[in-house]
């Protein structure tokens, strides 16, 4: 997907060594991310540049509108991620080794790169971290908070003998 908005780029050209911090307010659409997204979120991002290396620590909590699992209608699902990615300019490529954070992406950028585009990276972990269970949410006892009448035909009389709920209970969405 174009974008032609520059949200989320970090401009690293002259960038000092040291820790720097960001908070970027971004409009899900602007990252391409899907309808479900509809309020602008933050994305915070710590930095951290050494020589030739740019960590970056990136941590985010968006909100998306989805079908409940349990009476299809829409509720909030709120999306945490909690990610790092790590940039190297080209030309110290022996220190990716002695890297010993095994599960950091390292990406290696050409010489006299100006930016660091993250959006496409926010986006992806953004859709990745949607839980597969969405639901309304349950009270202190487990009762679903599902508002539907389906739902509420389902818990308010579970003794009567309507066998074709039973095929329901037992798949414990
Ligand atoms: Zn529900």
């Amino acid at each position: 997907m174009k974008r032609k908005d520059k949200i989320l780029v970090l401009r690293i050209a002259g960038l000092s060594d040291g820790v720097h911090e960001y908070t970027v307010t971004v409009a899900p659409k602007a990252i391409g991310l899907s309808e479900s997204f509809r309020q602008p979120f933050d994305v915070n991002i710590v930095l951290e540049k050494t020589r030739r290396q740019f960590v970056l620590h990136v941590t985010s909590l968006a909100s998306g509108w989805f079908p409940c699992d349990r009476c299809l209608d829409e509720t909030e699902v709120r999306v945490e991620v909690d990610f790092w990615l790590v940039f190297m300019t080209t030309g110290d490529q022996h220190a990716i080794s002695s890297d010993d954070e095994d599960n950091k992406e390292v990406v290696l950028l050409p010489p006299n790169t100006h930016e660091i585009d993250i959006a496409e990276d926010v986006r992806q972990f953004i859709e990745l971290a949607v839980p597969l269970r969405k639901i309304c949410g349950e009270d202190n006892e487990g009762h679903p908070l599902c508002k539907s009448k389906v739902w509420e035909k389902w818990v308010g009389e579970p003794e009567t003998a309507d066998t074709r709920w039973d095929a329901l209970k037992k798949l414990k969405l």
